[in-house]
Formats: C-alpha cells, sequence, structure tokens
C-alpha cells in the first residue's frame, strides 16, 4: 500500500490533516510527537530519556527515533501509513530509505504543507488539547463553547508547554536548520508534493485531496 510523509513546520497542520486524510482513505496515521508525549506521559524509560527534548522544543537524538520507527513500521501494511512528524532529519530520511531493501517499506511521496512564520506561530500560541480524547482547539480560530472544556467529552483542555511562544520560536529555527533539507532530498527524487496549508482546514484539506492521487 501506498505510504505518505507529511512534512512542513510545526503549526502547520501536519497532525489535523493526517488524522482527517486517515479517516477519509482509511490510512493508518502514525505521530511521532504523539508516540513520544504517551511515552512520557506513562514515564517508560523512553519517556524518561526523550522527555528533556521534548520540552525544550529541540529534536530527540536519531537513534532512539530510528528504534522506535523500525520496531513500529512493517512494508506490508494493508492500509498504508501517513507518517506525521517523521522522518525530520536527512539522516532519518536516509534510513526510511534503506527500509525499501530491509522490511520493503516505501515513501511514495513526501506532502510539503506551507504556511508563513506568523500564520503559524498563531495557530500554536492559540492551541489547546484535551487531556481526555486529544481533540484540538484554537483560542480564536476553533474555540470550545465552554472554556476550558472538551465539547466532544468534558474533558479538561491543556496547553501543551512546547506551545508556549519562546519554544514554539525554538521549533521553528530547528525546523528551518534541521528539517527544511528534507525538501530538497525529496525534491531531487521527484517525490514531493507541495499543498499551501495557508488557508482554514476545510480548504486546506481540499487542497490535499485534489493533489494527492
Ligand atoms: P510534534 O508533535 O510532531 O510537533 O513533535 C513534538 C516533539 O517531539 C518535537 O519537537 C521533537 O522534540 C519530538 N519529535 C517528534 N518527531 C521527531 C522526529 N522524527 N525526530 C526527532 N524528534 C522528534
Amino acid at each position: 500500500m501506498a505510504n505518505y510523509a507529511f512534512l512542513g513546520p510545526p503549526g502547520v497542520g501536519k497532525g489535523t490533516l493526517a488524522a482527517e486524510f486517515c479517516n477519509a482513505r482509511g490510512m493508518q496515521h502514525v505521530s511521532t510527537g504523539d508516540l513520544l508525549r504517551a511515552e512520557i506521559q506513562a514515564g517508560s524509560e523512553l519517556g524518561c530519556r526523550v522527555q528533556e527534548f521534548v520540552s525544550s522544543g529541540g529534536l530527540v537524538p536519531d537513534d532512539i527515533i530510528l528504534d522506535l520507527m523500525e520496531n513500529f513500521l512493517t512494508g506490508d501494511s494493508d492500509t498504508g501509513y501517513i507518517l506525521d512528524g517523521f522522518p525530520r532529519t536527512i539522516e532519518q530520511a536516509e534510513r526510511v530509505e534503506a527500509m525499501a531493501e530491509t522490511i520493503g517499506f516505501r515513501l511514495v511521496a513526501a506532502i510539503l504543507l506551507e504556511a508563513s512564520d506568523q500564520i503559524v506561530v498563531d495557530r500554536l500560541t492559540g492551541r489547546r488539547i484535551c487531556r481526555g480524547c486529544k481533540a484540538t482547539y484554537h483560542l480564536s480560530f476553533g474555540p470550545p463553547q465552554q472554556a476550558g472544556l472538551c465539547d466532544k467529552c468534558s474533558g479538561e483542555l491543556y496547553q501543551r508547554g512546547d506551545d508556549q511562544e519562546e519554544t514554539v520560536r525554538r521549533r521553528l529555527e530547528v525546523y528551518r536548520n534541521q528539517t527544511a533539507p528534507l525538501i530538497d532530498f525529496y525534491d531531487n527524487l521527484n517525490r514531493i508534493i507541495r499543498i499551501d496549508a495557508s488557508s482554514d482546514k476545510a480548504t486546506n484539506f481540499a487542497a490535499l485531496s485534489e493533489k494527492v492521487p
């Protein structure tokens, strides 16, 4: 089955659009950020090793991420994967290419979601997440009916520590230095699909659905 990676700066909407895309096409959504946060919340050994990197807005070392993903992905998934937030460095991307030989895992394309820094900073700093069902809200663009509470399950809404403005700026810098080089990497392989993700969710999703076969 087809596998895709979603690429783009923090806050561009990778998680939201990947979840919707997977729903629409019956694919499996794999978010490395969600996997790492679940480990941190569970207080596992892996969670303890990665906590510092995640909360500072830096990247978790490649060997830890690659161990996690190499155990997780298989080449013969019936549904195909949407990789959300992975690969994030050239080293990770090269190891994903090598998985074609080892486990038969192939990326059809990297889907690059694009929006300006100002847009992504506004989206991230206003983002709130339900502790219960993980639904996301935005204080300005999609607030809950009752402040601080989830519309779906009445769970408490919280702000991710790394969504505070200073850490968001650091995550953007990390993106520019370490992840943006992947754009040329996939472009050179003729496997990049560019999507303008600067509008509202419905418009961005329509653009995505139209451009991805
Ligand atoms: P995200 O939810 O995708 O914004 O990821 C949150 C944080 O998890 C990032 O700021 C990194 O610290 C870490 N992380 C997620 N995916 C990766 C990855 N592929 N490589 C390294 N660190 C990652």
